[in-house]
């Protein structure tokens, strides 16, 4: 592991922020939770206690959605033009931009994420994700319609309501990115919220609280409750009062997800796994798909719901594509996040390590063999080494499951109407990706695959104005671009005779 380098220091209003439990955010007030208790959240790269954080359970839940509920149902949140809207967020985009640092350190510390990859990505995406949304809340339109019935002397048009009040449960892969890719289109449309940030890495989500407190949202628009899944964020999900669930997450908890919202039938919107192939044929440009291919699942640990995990290789570049992965994954330097060279980090939990360690013993004991990696890297934090996988097949676990760690499977195909069947046949359908130079053979490849997105001659490309989401058990919905307003808008139509 390169101990060798320092880590940065650390910013003193991060210290601080990290030396005393973190209250929650209810109706623009910092609270402790009602119960009095606190959970810690760990540095992954230590395995030790960071801080102690508000346990939010059903009663903070249920004093956060009366909050938003207030918010929603009166004053000066529902009086606000959509202009004020924006321009509230914009504010909270260039605040978050001021203080980029010290998120992308807060981040780096609790997730386990490498600092140079938290400053390039996570938070300058986060921020234009705000600046995106922020542009929508004047553009949200109806529209009119022609009317045939009755003789047709009618004026009608729709309107774009919020959904009211949304629940928003997140993960920990992207702690920030969630967050603020949840917050964007709900404060756009003009719903109110009670976010739950993951267990795991609840702290960016809080200091995020503090810049919407200092920007001036009414009170309850935004209320934040840490807190454990089974608990806090199954009584989200269940809640009366909530007109919606917004939930990224794995396709596990999705459905209870699913479940739990059948009592008063609130909107569901969910992102949920995936197991992307990842496919080179013969005639790619090989030494742009080698890079593209590691990149595809060592990017944040292979803790990415996306993350190219199958990779199929065509039989002719299979042997030079994985010497050619697994040549860059053994150059690749873990350590903790906060020191500058490190460009892998650990997997962000005890738990998410012992469930990758778990899939590479079940690859072996089914006959995988890798070639670079295998194994947790050394005895203290959650580090594990870049893997690949060879001697894989469709019915092994390793390849039908989602691992979400620094793994993949690397398989040959011959022909392509044998490989289309072979990337098709998983219950996931959130991404894929093809490399080639042939026109035609891509674009009927990004036909037949049954994904939400299709990169050709790339990997992991997202934007802010680009639909994200997934077919079959990769979710229901799409987040990102304009699409996403559809998951926060209730369409009203009106309807009156002219004549
Ligand atoms: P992972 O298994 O990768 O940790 P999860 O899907 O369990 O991912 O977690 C995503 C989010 O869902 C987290 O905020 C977590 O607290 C929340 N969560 C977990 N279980 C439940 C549940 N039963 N009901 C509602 N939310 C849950």
């Amino acid at each position: 592991m390169a101990t060798a380098t320092q880590a940065i220091a650390i910013d003193e209003n991060i210290s601080q922020f990290v030396a005393k439990p973190r209250p929650m955010l209810i109706n623009g007030k910092w609270v402790s939770a009602a119960s009095g208790k606190t959970f810690p959240t760990y540095n992954p790269a230590t395995g030790e206690v960071l801080a102690q954080v508000a346990e939010g359970d059903k009663e903070d839940i249920d004093r956060a959605v009366a909050a938003a509920r207030a918010a929603f149902d009166k004053g000066p949140w529902r009086d606000m033009t959509p202009s004020q809207r924006g321009r509230l967020m914009w504010k909270l985009a260039d605040l978050l931009e001021k203080h980029a640092e010290k998120f992308a350190q807060l981040e780096s510390l609790d997730q386990g994420k490498p600092i140079t990859l938290a400053r390039i990505a996570d938070i300058p995406t986060s921020i234009d994700q705000l600046r995106y949304y922020a542009g929508w809340a004047t553009k949200v339109e109806g529209n009119t319609i022609p009317i045939s019935a009755h003789g047709g002397k009618f004026l009608a048009y729709t309107l774009r309501e919020p959904v009211g009040v949304v629940g928003q449960i997140i993960p920990w892969n992207f702690p920030m990115i969630m967050a603020t890719l949840k917050l964007g289109p709900a404060l756009a449309t003009g719903c109110t919220v009670v976010l739950k940030p993951a267990e795991q890495t609840p702290l960016t989500a809080l200091m995020l609280g503090e810049l919407i407190q200092e920007v001036g949202f009414p009170d309850g628009v935004v209320n934040i409750v840490p807190g454990y899944g089974e608990t806090a964020g199954a009584a989200l999900a269940a809640h009366p009062k909530v007109d919606k669930i917004a939930f990224t997450g794995s396709t596990e908890v999705g459905k209870l997800i699913v479940r739990a919202a059948t009592g008063n039938l609130k909107k569901v919107s969910l992102e949920l796994g995936g197991k992307s192939p990842n496919i080179v044929l013969q005639d790619a440009e090989i030494d742009s798909a080698i890079p593209g291919a590691a990149n595809a699942i060592f990017f944040n640990q292979g803790q990415v719901c996306c993350a190219g995990s199958r990779l199929y290789i065509q039989d002719k570049e299979f042997d030079k594509v994985v010497d050619g992965v697994s040549q860059l994954a053994s150059k690749i330097r873990i350590g903790p996040g906060l020191e500058p060279t490190s460009q892998m980090g650990p997997l962000v939990s005890e738990e998410q390590l012992q469930r990758v360690c778990g899939y590479l013993e079940s690859g072996y004991s089914e006959g995988a063999k890798a070639t670079v990696g295998g194994s947790r890297e050394g005895d203290k934090g959650y580090f594990v080494k870049p893997t690949v996988l060879v001697n894989t097949n469709e019915k092994m676990k390793v390849v039908r499951e989602e691992i979400f760690g620094p793994v993949v499977t690397a398989m040959p195909f011959k022909d392509l109407d044998e490989l289309i069947a072979k990337a098709n046949d998983t219950e996931y359908g959130l991404a894929a990706a093809v490399w080639t130079r042939d026109i035609k053979k891509a674009h009927r490849i990004a036909g037949e695959l049954r994904a939400g997105t299709v990169w050709i001659n790339c990997y992991g490309v997202l934007d802010s104005a680009m639909p994200f989401g997934g077919y079959k058990q990769s979710g229901w919905g799409r987040e990102m671009g304009h699409e996403m307003l559809n998951l926060y808008t209730e369409v009203k139509s009106v309807c009156t005779p002219i004549s």
